[in-house]
């Protein structure tokens, strides 16, 4: 079992401090110290007793930190962040800022193992996954740089739904009132189509919002596009949303990059039209963003100015995300923590 208290949530502290002989309470000061204050250390957790820390440090408990590499600001107001984490491996954060709001796009695994064609993350392959703690600790470090948070979108580097565990308590711990206090409704997991793990989230006592990384209108395309949709055809993956929308009354997004020539035809939006037609949903069409290597070319202004028109037309709610953060490579489907070729090619 880990010992990183920035791991815990309050009521894993609770056991902690108790078994150790402490107060509950205790624990409060400890989850505030390290998700609101930030506290680097045991020793930084100032409220407890001299001897109780060393008692928790001589249990072998800590406090783990990102150690921030690197931060990158596009004069689009974005910002992006690269991390280390203790053994060494490498993710990145987006900030995007709308504004006074800030949304933060956090990374869940190191790599990806879901290999979707139009993203440089899936080229690194997976090399581990984060604790909650590495997750939610994302938030805090960009927080120490560039003030609150108001959303949180688990959309960086990584599959959440194949992290399942450290993603719903990373949720928890960012929820909780006496942490950061980031409501639910501002946090949102996205999937690439995990459809088991989504219709198990909605058996969960606390349900983010749930987006879906989705980019073609039918199984053969998207097949070609997402691995993933082999194992989890639509079928499957609409079954489980509606489950999720069942239990939840939440309105679903629906991401989908446009590729040159791919995926952006008109014949693809009526299909996705008749895919969508009954479903409580807004789409987020994005402009894709080629990366070094990448095979695959994004649409023209135009093309994709006329696909969200038939999609409005068509009454559905439809925003379309132009390159924020492209120019520090930033934007979606570009995260590579410098494990890709434009780094090791150097
Ligand atoms: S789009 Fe998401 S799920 Fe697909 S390879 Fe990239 S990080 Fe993984």
């Amino acid at each position: 079992m880990s010992k990183d208290l920035k791991d815990k949530t309050p009521a894993e502290l609770e056991q902690i401090v108790t078994d150790l002989g402490g107060k509950e309470y205790l624990a409060g000061y400890i989850f505030s110290f390290i998700h609101t204050k930030n506290a680097p250390a045991i020793a930084d957790i100032t409220p407890l007793s001299k001897a109780f820390r060393e008692q928790l440090g001589a249990q072998g408990y800590f406090v783990s930190q990102l150690k921030t590499v690197e931060v990158l600001a596009d004069p689009d107001g974005s910002r992006k962040y690269l991390f280390e984490l203790g053994d060494g491996e490498r993710i990145e954060a987006v900030l995007l800022r709308d504004g006074q709001r800030q949304t933060l796009c956090i990374s869940t695994q190191v790599g990806c193992a879901m290999r979707c064609a139009f993203c440089a993350t899936g080229r690194i392959k997976l090399r581990r996954s984060l604790t909650a703690g590495e997750i939610a600790d994302e938030v805090n470090q960009v927080e120490a740089d560039a003030g609150k948070v108001n959303n949180i979108v688990y959309m960086g580097m990584g599959e959440p739904l194949e992290n399942y565990d450290a993603v719903l308590k990373s949720v928890r711990i960012l929820n909780d009132k006496s942490g950061k206090n980031i409501g639910i409704r501002h946090i949102t997991v996205s999937t690439c189509g995990i459809a088991p793990a989504i219709s198990r989230l909605a058996g969960e006592d606390i349900k983010p919002r749930l987006a879906i990384s989705l980019n073609a209108p039918d199984d053969a395309l998207r097949a070609r596009l997402m691995p993933i949709n082999r194992t989890y055809p639509l079928s499957k993956l609409f079954a489980a949303i509606g489950l999720y929308q069942d239990k939840t009354g939440q309105r679903v997004t629906f991401e989908y990059v446009l590729i040159d020539g791919r995926n952006d035809s008109e014949t693809h939006a009526r299909a996705l039209i008749r895919r969508l037609r009954g479903i409580s949903c807004n789409v987020n069409l994005i402009e894709h963003n080629p990366y070094a290597g990448c095979h695959l070319a994004g649409s023209s202004r135009d093309r994709i100015a006329q696909f969200a028109s038939l999609l409005k037309e068509a009454g559905i709610e439809t925003v379309t995300r132009f390159k924020l953060g492209r120019r520090i490579k930033a934007a979606c489907g570009q995260l590579q923590a410098g494990y890709g070729p434009q780094k090791t090619s150097k």
